[in-house]
């Protein structure tokens, strides 16, 4: 006869294998770990969790997590208005942050759009994101419209649906998707070829590439001093 375990930890084995990047071995060792450090893992875990659940929701102009009602970036007065980037997460949304290449707001998605899985534009946010470049659009603030999806095949579907949704609203407004272009600090010998031949086809003017595009802050990888000394940029 095996060992079975209680149904209290067996339910707390079944929700961590609900996690990301948890399978049922792993959620089981989780949940031993949690039982045997009671005080500085279980109760801090449980604190943290019930603060998430009744204090974080959903900023109602970006749809990112926060604590208020609008988050600290929307609320940021440095940015440009004009300037709006659609992203598939918040983890995105602080990669893409952290680069300082971005000097505008943001549209936090709650994911992508998945009909297998059942998951369709009102499932990601997508009203949402159209009342808020609606409203940018009538007061004549917005210019630019970011479509940031990840070139994954969910990725790309959701990038074409937000594509044709926004311009046949408003076919005027300007619709970028990011560049698909080389990871930085990768020797290119070991990029693979998909991203190389992307990178070509996406190519842009060297000179645009040493300044940045116009209206955009610098970029962590700012230029060198060799770079510095090509003057006809
Ligand atoms: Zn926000």
């Amino acid at each position: 006869m095996s060992i079975r375990l209680s149904p209290a930890v067996e339910s707390l084995v079944k929700a961590l294998g609900k996690l990301p990047g948890y399978g049922p071995r792993s959620a089981q060792r989780a949940a031993f770990h949690l039982l045997q450090n009671r005080d500085e893992s279980l109760d801090e875990l449980a604190a943290a969790v019930e603060r998430v659940r009744r204090g974080v929701g959903r900023c109602r102009l970006c749809n990112t997590f926060t604590e208020g009602d609008i988050c600290p970036v929307c609320l940021d007065e440095e940015r440009d208005p004009g300037l709006l980037c659609v992203v598939e997460s918040t983890a995105d949304q602080m990669a893409l942050d952290a680069s300082l290449a971005w000097p505008g707001y943001y549209f936090v998605l709650s994911g992508r759009l998945s009909p297998v899985n059942g998951i369709g534009p009102a499932d990601i946010g997508m009203p949402l994101l159209l009342k808020r470049v609606g409203a940018g659009v009538e007061e004549g603030v917005l210019r630019e419209v970011v479509v940031a999806m990840s070139y994954t095949p969910e990725g790309d579907a959701t990038a074409y649906y937000l594509i044709d949704a926004l311009k046949k609203r408003w076919p005027q407004l300007r619709v970028t998707r990011l560049a698909r272009g080389l990871p930085a600090g990768i020797e290119i010998e070991y990029t693979d070829l998909s991203t190389i031949a992307n990178a070509v086809y996406a190519r842009r003017d060297a000179c645009e590439v040493v300044r940045g595009p116009s209206g955009l802050r610098p970029t962590a990888a700012k230029p060198s001093a060799f770079v510095a000394k090509n003057d006809h940029c």
